[in-house]
Formats: structure tokens, C-alpha cells, sequence
């Protein structure tokens, strides 16, 4: 049950948000039917068609351009699996060319759980009392990031429930807070932000206090399937009000914004074309893309029927092809794959998917990394995870694979964001700085935190194989992370192109 002032609170939001859609200066670019309609077209694609998608594809990975609804139609409705093979390759493919074989490393962070809305697949639904909820009190947090920097974690996406405990305020004071902790040589450089949709008003304090990229998922962009999971009279049942929360952040000054849908709640073939049109709504209106897209598939909650009696769920089979098209359909933005996902599938997607960001050691309760042995506290997540591999475990096993590990948060910090940033990853010219930094960072990491078999893997193999990729391909860099390595190795940190 809510409290009088929770009830109070979620009344004046609610009225105010109300008010804002009557006069939303943008038009619903979700049209159910024209989707639906879509996907019936394309239903038997032609060999051919599905071939020259592929290369299309591949030529969009040096100018930007996005896939039409039409090819991602076509793509979604193709069977073969010869061709699903081409696609695979073409993934992975896309993703070398245009950030490279780096993996970038992040830890997400649940900052509060208490939320005042009630969506029917979230274990923290106000409504759900088998899950305990709490808000980290600032020195519980500090707890927290002292743990998340010990491990060697530098980037966060922090996470909160929408209720008055964890309002605008409280999330610019916990932001604040995680910037100004040291931890010996460890530090959180960027900090992302999950949460609700904001004012711009809002949105500008956030920027303030120097956040990464803002994101907000629209868990599922058909209409009547939204209505059903979000109760109307919660904040969360506005369908516009969430599906221009990015339209509102960038206005604000918001450079990085970040898109997502909740896989399992309608069909993954239309919320593929969902994903497609708010990406192109943004570049339309703001010339400037998704800085991510991220792709949560329902997992198991406490209390929480339909996560397991969907009739959407995704197979594994199609939760392979989803992140392929999505690399395919937008080339420039950045691919994330969550701890929801087993050790062995994420491992088979970096390659299949053409991911590009991963969280590792992940924790997902609220005061979960103070908790650390305990790999799960069913009562206090918001859903479960799969994969539990420590950080250190998850890099040795991207570094025996070749890839690199990266916890690199240059760009940001070099104002390569927004429209400063598009044009980089649009022209797949972004690797010339992913490489080297992530070759610096992951140095870092051997040097204050990793265990002796990854520092042995990391120094003999990982780091010359991607400096001497350098050299080859970028020389003049090459001698400039080479310079900066010694630094390095002489106690200078956070070293960055
Ligand atoms: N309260 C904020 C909001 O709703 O925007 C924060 C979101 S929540 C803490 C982060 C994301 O987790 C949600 O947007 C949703 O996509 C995802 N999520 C919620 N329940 C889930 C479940 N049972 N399985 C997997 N992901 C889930
Ligand atoms: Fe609250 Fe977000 Fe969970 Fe919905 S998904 S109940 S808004 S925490």
C-alpha cells in the first residue's frame, strides 16, 4: 500500500505529466497497424532481397545510414538458415569495423527499489510484497562503489525505482556522491543513468552533475500490450509521456540517450520495427541517434506470473537473430548484453551479435555488491540473473577468446558525445580511439586488480596482438599509447586518446 504522501506525489506527477501530453509537441511515430501490416508483407522473403539487405548493411557501417523498416522486416521474417549465417557474420562484421574487437566493460548499480508504479513484469511493482525494496543511504552507497573499485569497475549505469525517495534531487545527490569517492587509484569515471522519464527541467539537473548516457526502455512499443502491462493510472501507463522521455533529454542538453524494449512482452519481430522508428524520430528531430541500444529479455521474478507465462517469451534460437538485425539495422550505436543472459549465449552473441557492451561480476540487489558472495538475493531483485562470473573470471574469458576488454571513458570525457560522437561511429572511424584506449584501460586493470592469470594472458598475448594492430593500421597512435603505457607502468593513471 502506498502511503498518503507517496499517494499525494504520484497524484500531482501524474497531473502534471498528463499535461504535458496534451500539448507534446511531437506526433506518435508508432503506427500499430502500418508494423503489423509490414511484417504480414514481407512474411516469405526472397533469397535474393535478404542477400542484398546484407549488403547494404555493410555499406551503412561507413556512412551511418540506418536499414528501412521494409529490409528489417524482411530480415525479421527470414528462415533460411544459410542466410541466418550471413547475417551472423555480418554482425560480428559490422562490429569490427566500426568499434572494433574491444569489449566494452560496465557494472550496473541498483541505487533504490521503492517505485510507485506497477508493471505487471517487475518484481519491484508497488503492488508486490514478496520483494523487500530499500534506498541506499549515502554511506551504503559509498559501501557499494568502494566494492564496485576494488574489483576494477569504472564505468556505472546506476539504477532507480520512480517514487519521492529517489526523485531528481536525490538522483543528482547519489551521482554526485559516487564521483567524489577515491578508492586508491580506483574511481567511477562515467556514471549512466537508468530511471524514469523526466521534465527538462529534470533532465538539466542531471546534466549537471556530468552523467553519461540517459536511458529509458519502452519495454514494449505496441500500444495495446503497453496498456496492459502498465496500469493507467500510474505514472508509467503514459505511453507518450515514456516515448518521448529522450525526445525531452536531448532538448535539455542531454548528449548520450539510450533506447531499449523488454523482450518477451509482445512479438520481437514488431518491437524490432518499434526500436527502428524511435531511432529514426531521434535523428530526425535532433540529427543525432541512439548512443545504445539494449535489448532485456524477460527473466524470472519473485512473485511474478508473467515472466514465465507470456505468450511472447524469446527463444534462445530468437534472441540470437534479434541482436543480429539490431546490429544490422542501426551500425553506429552501441550493442548491449546484460548479466540477464548465460555465460555460454553471451559468449556465442559478442561474435553472432556483433555486441559491443557488456556488464560483468554483476549484482542486482539493492546493497548487492556489499553482499558479494551471495550470487543472488531473489527477494530483494528486481528479476534474476544468469551470468554470475566474477569481473575478473568474465575477462579472462573475453581475453582467451581474443577480444579486448575495455573500460574506456574517453569520448565522454574528451566531448566526443552527441553530435560530436556520431559522426566518429557513423564513419566507423571511432576504432581509432577504442583501440588505443581500451589497450590503456585494460592495462589499468592488469596492473591494480587482475589476478595472476589474466595479468599473464593480458601482457603476453592481449595487449601486443591490439598494439600491434596498431602499429599496423594507425602508427601514429600506436606511438602514442606506447608513450602513455609507460606512464602507466610508472603509476600515472587514467592515460586517453
Ligand atoms: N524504474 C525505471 C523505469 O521503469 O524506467 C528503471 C527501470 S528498471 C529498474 C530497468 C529495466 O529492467 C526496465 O526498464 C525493464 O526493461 C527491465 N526489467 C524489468 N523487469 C524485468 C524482468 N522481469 N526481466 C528482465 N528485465 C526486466
Ligand atoms: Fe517501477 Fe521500473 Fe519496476 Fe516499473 S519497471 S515497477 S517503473 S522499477
Amino acid at each position: 500500500m502506498l502511503t498518503k504522501e507517496e499517494q499525494l506525489w504520484r497524484k500531482q506527477r501524474l497531473e502534471q505529466i498528463k499535461k504535458w501530453e496534451q500539448h507534446c509537441p511531437w506526433e506518435d511515430f508508432i503506427d500499430d497497424e502500418k508494423i503489423l501490416h509490414l511484417l504480414e508483407a514481407k512474411k516469405q522473403p526472397d533469397k535474393k532481397e535478404v542477400l542484398a539487405i546484407i549488403e547494404k548493411a555493410k555499406e551503412n557501417a561507413s556512412t551511418g545510414a540506418m536499414l528501412s523498416p521494409e529490409d528489417v522486416a524482411t530480415l525479421a521474417n527470414t528462415t533460411d538458415p544459410e542466410l541466418w549465417e550471413a547475417i551472423f557474420e555480418t554482425a560480428y562484421w559490422i562490429k569490427n569495423k566500426v568499434y572494433g574487437n574491444r569489449i566494452v566493460l560496465f557494472s550496473p548499480l541498483y541505487i533504490s527499489s521503492p517505485c510507485v508504479n506497477n508493471c505487471a513484469y517487475c518484481g519491484f511493482r508497488q503492488s508486490n510484497e514478496a520483494v523487500i525494496t530499500k534506498t541506499l543511504s549515502m554511506e551504503e552507497l559509498e559501501e557499494e562503489i568502494k566494492v564496485l573499485t576494488d574489483m576494477g569497475q569504472k564505468r556505472l549505469i546506476v539504477v532507480y525505482g520512480e517514487h519521492p525517495q529517489s526523485d531528481c534531487k536525490f538522483m543528482c545527490k547519489s551521482i554526485e556522491k559516487i564521483y567524489s569517492i577515491k578508492n586508491g587509484k580506483g574511481e567511477i569515471r562515467r556514471v549512466n543513468v537508468n530511471a524514469a522519464p523526466l521534465f527538462v527541467d529534470e533532465y538539466k539537473e542531471i546534466k549537471n552533475v556530468g552523467i553519461g548516457t540517459y536511458q529509458v526502455f519502452q519495454e514494449t512499443y505496441h500500444h495495446p500490450t503497453y496498456k496492459k502491462m502498465h496500469p493507467a493510472n500510474t505514472l508509467k501507463g503514459q505511453y507518450k509521456w515514456r516515448q518521448f522521455a529522450l525526445h525531452r533529454a536531448l532538448e535539455a542538453g542531454i548528449d548520450d540517450v539510450a533506447i531499449g524494449v523488454l523482450f518477451g512482452l509482445y512479438d520481437w519481430r514488431f518491437e524490432l520495427l518499434g526500436l527502428l522508428y524511435h531511432a529514426l524520430s531521434l535523428e530526425k528531430e535532433f540529427g543525432v541517434g541512439p548512443h545504445t541500444i539494449s535489448y532485456p529479455r524477460l527473466e524470472q521474478a519473485v512473485n511474478t506470473p508473467l515472466t514465465v507465462n507470456s505468450p511472447y517469451l524469446v527463444s534462445d534460437e530468437d534472441f540470437k537473430k534479434l541482436v543480429a538485425i539490431i546490429r544490422l539495422m542501426c551500425p553506429y550505436t552501441g550493442s548491449i548484453l546484460t548479466a540477464r543472459e548465460a555465460p555460454a549465449l553471451r559468449d556465442e552473441l559478442i561474435k553472432k551479435g556483433g555486441v559491443s557492451q557488456m556488464d560483468a561480476g554483476t549484482r542486482i540487489a539493492v546493497g548487492g555488491y556489499t553482499e558479494m558472495q551471495k550470487k543472488h538475493i531473489p527477494d530483494k531483485q528486481q528479476f534474476m540473473i544468469q551470468d554470475t562470473r566474477s569481473l575478473d573470471e568474465f575477462i579472462y574469458d573475453l581475453c582467451k577468446q581474443g577480444y579486448l576488454p575495455s573500460f574506456c571513458t574517453a569520448c565522454y570525457r574528451e566531448g566526443r558525445t552527441g553530435d560530436n560522437f556520431m559522426p566518429l561511429a557513423k564513419h566507423a572511424t571511432v576504432k581509432n580511439f577504442c583501440i588505443g584506449n581500451g589497450i590503456l584501460t585494460f592495462k589499468e586493470y592488469l596492473l591494480d586488480y587482475a589476478s595472476p592469470k589474466v595479468k599473464e594472458i593480458g601482457e603476453k598475448q592481449v595487449i601486443p596482438n591490439y598494439l600491434k594492430w596498431l602499429e599496423t593500421n594507425i602508427p601514429k597512435a600506436a606511438k602514442q599509447v606506447k608513450l602513455l603505457l609507460q606512464m602507466e607502468e610508472q603509476g600515472k593513471r587514467d592515460q586517453h586518446l
